[in-house]
């Protein structure tokens, strides 16, 4: 069994829970206007590949520095044999966790395998409403839906990521129904809104402008007033 692997970082402090080595893997069933990871969309003949004993021994040498492995990608649950495999080994050898960084597009029933082979997911719902999320992603956002409700469920869900896009998915009443869909989900899920940034992203995206600050702060504190301290606040200084 090998994993298709775009590339790695050792360490990261945004992928999860504290210091983390995370894997972005190779290839992924979404189109994103906004991708800011492009090349890992399709297969490609720049990616390593590692069994599963070379993933982990790579990760066993410097295991003393970090709380423990995040999948991202690309989408991580293409590969989601190999990625339940290495949560059997890191558990057994190590004292690590195993993050998931998911698109959530996955079938229910390859997604509650994830869920109890992984100790924490970060789920993207990219957009609420169907249009949107298919103008933005190619894709349907069902599945992802009914995929972070099993999550939320399990106790596992570490939390939402939504990256706001000007004119695109903040519309208030889109974001409305989007908190709202947060606000019903079991257990204290939380939402990360991430601002857009035209950074790496090519094609018509690439020209769009970086998410203007006070229209962030703006729907930041929309979403507190219905989550409140659910919500996860992140801004980049892009323009530095
Ligand atoms: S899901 Fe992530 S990697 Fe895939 S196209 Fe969208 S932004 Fe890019």
């Amino acid at each position: 069994m090998e994993a298709s692997v775009n590339r790695i970082i050792q360490s990261s402090l945004v992928d999860g829970p504290g210091s983390r080595t995370v894997i972005f893997m190779q290839g992924c069933n979404m189109s994103c206007l906004y991708c800011h990871n492009p090349e890992t969309q399709n297969a490609s003949p720049k990616a390593k590949h590692y069994s599963l004993e070379e993933l982990f021994d790579l990760i066993e040498k410097h295991q003393d520095f970090i709380e423990g492995v995040t999948f991202s990608g690309g989408e991580c649950t293409l590969q989601h044999e190999f990625i339940i495999a290495f949560y059997k080994l890191l558990h057994e050898r190590t004292k690590l966790t195993l993050f998931l960084d998911t698109n959530g597009l996955v079938s229910s029933d390859i997604m509650i395998d994830l869920i109890n082979h992984s100790d924490g997911l970060m789920i993207d719902l990219k957009a609420f409403s169907q249009d949107c999320h298919r103008a933005l992603t190619y894709t349907d956002n069902s599945a992802v839906k009914e995929n972070i409700r099993l999550a939320a469920q399990s106790g596992k869900l570490h939390e939402v990521r939504l990256t706001l896009v000007e004119d695109f998915n903040d519309d208030p009443d889109e974001l409305s129904a989007y908190f709202d869909f947060v606000l019903a989900l079991p257990g204290d899920t939380r939402l990360k809104i991430i601002p857009y940034s035209p950074f790496g992203v090519k094609g018509s995206f690439g020209h769009k402008r970086a998410y203007p600050k006070e229209k962030y702060d703006l729907l930041v504190a929309m979403g507190q007033r219905i989550l409140k301290d659910r919500v996860l606040k992140v801004w980049y200084n892009w323009r530095k």
